[in-house]
């Protein structure tokens, strides 16, 4: 919770740094993230704040205070030319879900005669609900592949998760757990970095195996 409240806190501290009219990097960055935009909506962009990066894809075992999904794509498209966009969903749990919203508001045209390969890193893993609706698309969609990488795995201890993400599999999904490359990828690739590198967290490599171990489990029991 501790971590949570230092989040809000900067939150509110660069929204009023942008209301003052302040000038320089910080403000003509963040104006697009801080938009005057309600609570439960969801976000899209290129790059996300370092601090939300650090904060929403820590892969600690329970997540309090992370009540909302990151999910970072790549979508390759493969047919006469290839061509590849990047970019990231944020959403709220109480609004449109970021795996829904991919769907919705960034990956609204897929031609049947294309290919399609797309890249998700997410910081939890999808819930039942949405990880049925991606099965279901999926299984319906021979020409797009999907591998998603997780920072967390959602409710673990829950059946129903456990349901879904088999469900994901059955359906052709490459499932992975983050570890360094990612976190080291998705540094450079989403996150407003202002060239810094990425520093991994004390247990970062003991957290990514302990959920990797989870994973297999829940995979297996089929
Ligand atoms: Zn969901």
């Amino acid at each position: 919770m501790a971590e949570k409240e230092t989040k809000k806190n900067n939150k509110v501290v660069k929204k009023e740094k942008n209301a003052e009219g302040e000038t320089g990097e910080e403000a003509a960055t963040e104006n697009l993230e801080f938009a005057e935009l309600g609570p439960f909506e969801t976000i899209t962009g290129q790059r996300m704040p370092s601090a939300f990066f650090k904060f929403q894809f820590k892969n600690v075992e329970y997540s309090s205070g992370r009540h909302k999904t990151f999910l970072c794509y790549s979508v390759e498209k493969q047919g006469t030319e290839c061509e590849r966009s990047e970019g990231y969903v944020e959403d709220e749990h109480a609004g449109t879900h970021a795996e829904s919203a991919f769907f919705t508001d960034i990956f609204t045209e897929c031609d049947g005669s294309l290919s399609y390969s797309i890249i998700w890193y997410v910081s939890s893993s999808p819930c039942a609900v949405c990880a049925a609706k991606i099965a279901e698309y999926l299984s319906s969609s021979p020409n797009v592949e999907l591998t998603i990488f997780m920072a967390r795995l959602f409710m673990w201890e829950e059946a129903e998760s456990h349901q879904g993400l088999r469900q994901l599999q059955a359906a052709g999904c490459r499932l992975r757990i983050m570890k360094a490359p990612e976190y080291n990828y998705c540094w450079n690739t989403y996150v407003d970095n202002e060239g810094e590198a990425f520093t991994p967290w004390e247990d970062l490599q003991d957290s990514s195996v302990f959920y990797e171990e989870k994973l297999h489990e829940i995979l297996q029991q089929a």
